[in-house]
């Protein structure tokens, strides 16, 4: 945020929102995620094969959303924890069988504390033991006045089951979103968030990141933690080779020297020898501390 303030207004441009899902186990998350990625994922041909890199876009009039998939609040607080929002807007899944549970109120509290807008996809409302008033009213109990309550929290009936309401809650994602500043430079400084990050047998390092602003190329020499390197191909969530990603785009990148922890901020540098430089006192900072840590 402090990075995107430093570039020009004049220069930002609208880019597309990105949502995590939160809610409590077994509400539907996971469901909601798949139900999501299948009915509208960007670039047609849907129920095509799409690889789980921890995050994909799909298109809703011509609009394209980010949402990050791995559901829960892992990723999002480590994102916070490193001081990345992690998200645009929440969608807080509440299964109308249920109602608000721990994981509900634990949720609400990430968010607000992210000050990040919250939607509820109000879920499992096919089952015969759904209450859809009940659980409003203790939504409302929780400061999550529905709108239709006068209150301002759009509450969005769905089944991720049977894949219903889903264009409602995109529609209402993107007014959420025309609410909000979310803008980035796509020809400013290069940098975002790493969604996940592991050793491949074949690949070598595959890191997911997250453009936050300007275009990432391929051959763009990135800095994540104490990870760094050119990178050497990179692919969308489909699996396809990709040359450029703007802001809001989820990319697999091959060609970091090491695994970067998710939620680390990544840099693009101009030069090899600036970013190894960067990641040698990053290295060496770290030594200090466990060397001046109290031994136990
Ligand atoms: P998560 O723990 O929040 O990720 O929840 P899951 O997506 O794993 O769903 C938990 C269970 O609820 C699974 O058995 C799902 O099939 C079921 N479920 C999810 N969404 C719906 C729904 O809309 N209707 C019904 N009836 N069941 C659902």
């Amino acid at each position: 945020r402090q990075l995107i303030a430093k570039e020009k207004p004049e220069a930002l441009q609208d880019r597309p929102p990105v949502v995590t899902i939160l809610g409590h186990v077994d509400h539907g998350k996971t469901t909601l995620l798949d139900a999501i990625r299948d009915t509208n994922v960007a670039g047609g041909e849907a129920g095509g094969i799409t690889q789980h890199i921890g995050a994909y876009q799909v298109e809703h009039k011509n609009r394209l959303i980010t949402f990050l998939d791995t559901p829960g609040h892992a990723a999002f607080t480590a994102m916070r924890s490193r001081g990345a929002q992690g998200a645009d807007i929440v969608v807080l899944v509440v299964a109308a069988n249920d109602g608000v549970m721990p994981q509900t109120r634990e949720a609400i509290a990430h968010a607000r504390a992210a000050r990040v807008p919250i939607i509820v996809a109000m879920n499992k409302i096919d089952r015969p033991d759904a209450n859809p008033d009940f659980t409003k009213k203790q939504l409302a109990e929780v400061g999550l006045v529905p709108d239709d309550w006068d209150g301002d929290t759009m509450v969005v009936p769905v089944s991720a089951k049977l894949r219903k309401g889903i264009d409602d809650l995109l529609e209402a994602i993107l007014l959420v979103a025309d609410t909000l500043d979310i803008k980035a430079n796509p020809e400013g400084r290069v940098f975002g968030t790493v969604i996940e990050a592991k050793v491949d047998r074949a690949k070598g390092v595959v890191a997911t990141l997250l453009v936050y602003n300007g275009t990432l190329e391929t051959g763009d020499i990135v800095v994540a933690g104490k990870a760094y390197g050119r990178i050497r191909a990179m692919f969308d969530f489909r699996g396809r080779k990709l040359r450029k990603a703007g802001p809001s785009t989820p990319v697999q990148i091959m060609g970091l020297n090491d695994v970067p922890d998710a939620g680390e901020l990544f840099l693009v540098y101009e030069n090899e020898r600036e970013a190894r430089t960067v990641v040698e006192e990053r290295l060496q900072q770290q030594q200090k501390r466990l060397a001046s840590a109290p031994k136990i």
